[in-house]
């Protein structure tokens, strides 16, 4: 394993595997939810090729002294080695927990007037980006691959090509990208701009998120779009707001041209199926089924954030039992929130307004034996959600926005692969809406569409509730996360193609 000569380099904020301090000592474990994405990115590594993972780790002077390379499983990735970026505590807190989610987070949203913009905050960003692109540019072999995730490291692009012009640098982006009246807010989008358009390749997950950076680009610098095509067949929109059916696939800023694509991410389907038969999960649907005690259930799966629609959703479900006493007694609204972690103050409030207003419905509508929500202030591991997923009648996921939403996908694959007649509500505003089919979909931002739909999902008939599951399973299982890595990765080889074509 030698530094320096990395065919592929990713640029993630987090490791591969978790690190953890337990009576002074730094230890490390799997991740204890393994998120689908991980194994994916890791999987290029799996044949052996030479790579570095970047991520940061907390760094106490306290415990010695800093080892930068550690391997992460030479049995599975032979020639793999993480290659860690010492910050410290407070610098993570202020990138991380405080800056990137202050800032960045709702503007990215479209939520811009919840923003707090701080430039001593900014050149803290600044500092760690640059101790990535640092250890980036270390790292990488000529002509090496960088692929970097996230508005978290949205500066890395620009400090890399400074330090190593021959470098293929391709971003995804995993969140939503807003359009230019919204992202312009920021006091730093030249300098955010400028950088990106220092990559190869950017991928967003639909369209629409690429159409609207094409449109912030224009605003900040002449532009040529150079190709405009139409796009894969899976985004047909039914009309709604998130996608286009053409999006621009080039555009060059002086000599440099960068290619732009589409790419939703994906499920790790083996995942939901081991799940599915796994005898712990089976019973979980047996006391599920026993608790609900023939109510139909209606869940909502997402953390708390602004951006979930939580509050929205609770209201909307007070008017539909309001509105529909035929309800009361026969439906279970079963709620998930995962909570944020507890420095970031910002979702303390909103919080608090959670917590009335599920105590008010309950209070209000509750009879003897009937209870119309259940609310779950926790995170329930993997396999628990997806007893959750096949039980469910209604799935409600209607977030104000939201760069795609891969709970609504885990429930189709649920449903898809139990052959459940379940049906999907799902917003406008998730990117997801741009790529499946079949879903009812949803205004978040309209109370009376909230509870008609919802409704309507109630009382949809078992064969037209069956046949949209069919259908938006079809591009579950179509556009899985193997699928989403293999075209990602093939769009960036292809402009490495397309560059030694123009020379
Ligand atoms: N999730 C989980 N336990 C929970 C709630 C959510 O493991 O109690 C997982 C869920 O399976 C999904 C992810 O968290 O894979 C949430 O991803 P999504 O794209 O829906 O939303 P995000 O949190 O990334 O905005």
């Amino acid at each position: 394993l030698v530094p320096g000569k990395s065919e592929l380099v990713m640029v993630y904020h987090r490791l591969p595997y978790e690190e953890l301090i337990e009576n002074g000592e730094l230890i490390r474990r799997r991740p204890t939810s393994p998120n689908g994405i991980l194994p994916t990115l890791l999987s290029f590594f799996g044949d052996g090729r030479a790579g570095s993972w970047i991520a940061w780790s907390i760094h106490d002077p306290r415990h010695g002294t800093f080892q930068i390379h550690t391997e992460v499983d030479t049995d599975l990735y032979p020639r793999l080695l993480a290659a860690r970026v010492p910050l410290s505590k407070k610098d993570v807190d202020i990138f991380y927990k405080k800056f990137s989610k202050e800032a960045f987070w709702p503007t990215l949203h479209t939520f811009w007037e919840r923003a707090v913009f701080r430039d001593d905050h900014w050149q803290v960003f600044l500092k760690v980006n640059k101790q990535f692109a640092e250890r980036a540019a270390a790292e990488a072999a000529e002509n090496a691959v960088v692929w970097i995730h996230d508005y978290n490291l949205w500066m890395v692009p620009a400090f890399l090509r400074e330090i190593r012009p021959d470098l293929v640098i391709a971003f995804f982006h995993h969140t939503y990208f807003p359009s230019a009246d919204v992202f312009n807010v920021l006091p730093w989008r030249r300098e955010i701009i400028g950088s990106l358009l220092q990559c190869d390749y950017i991928g967003f997950h639909i369209p629409r998120q690429a159409e609207n950076f094409v449109d912030v680009a224009r605003g900040v610098m002449p532009l040529e779009v150079t190709q405009k095509m139409n796009c894969a067949p899976r985004f047909l929109t039914y009309g709604c707001a998130m996608g286009l059916d053409e999006m621009t696939t080039e555009i060059q800023v002086n000599e440099r041209r960068i290619g732009l694509g589409a790419h939703p991410v994906g499920l790790d389907l083996d995942r939901v199926r081991a799940a599915l038969a796994k005898k712990s999960v089976q019973q979980r649907m047996n006391e599920l089924r026993e608790e609900l005690s023939g109510t139909r259930m209606v869940l909502s799966v997402g953390r708390l954030d602004y951006t979930k629609g939580v509050i929205e959703q609770l209201t909307a479900y007070e008017t539909l039992l309001e509105q529909h006493p035929d309800l009361h007694g026969k439906v279970t609204l079963i709620m998930v929130c995962v909570p944020a972690d507890k420095e970031m103050t910002i979702y303390r409030k909103l919080q608090v307004q959670i917590e009335q207003a599920v105590g008010r419905i309950n209070g209000r509508f509750a009879q003897v034996g009937w209870s119309p929500l259940q609310f779950f202030f926790r995170s329930l591991p993997f396999e628990e959600l997806v007893a959750y997923y096949s039980m469910a009648d209604v799935m409600w996921i209607t977030p104000l926005r939201d760069g795609l939403n891969l709970v609504a996908k885990e429930y189709i694959a649920t449903q898809g692969m139990t052959e459940g007649s379940g049906v999907l509500v799902l917003s406008e505003f998730a990117g997801a809406a741009a790529e499946l089919r079949g879903p009812i979909l949803a205004n978040p931002h309209d109370p009376k569409e909230l509870v008609q739909t919802c409704y309507l999902a109630l009382t949809l008939k078992r064969d037209e509730a069956r046949s949209r599951m069919r259908e938006a399973f079809d591009v579950v299982c179509y556009n899985d996360i193997k699928l989403w890595g293999a075209e990602f990765m093939a769009a960036v080889e292809a402009c490495r193609s397309d560059d030694a074509e123009a020379q």
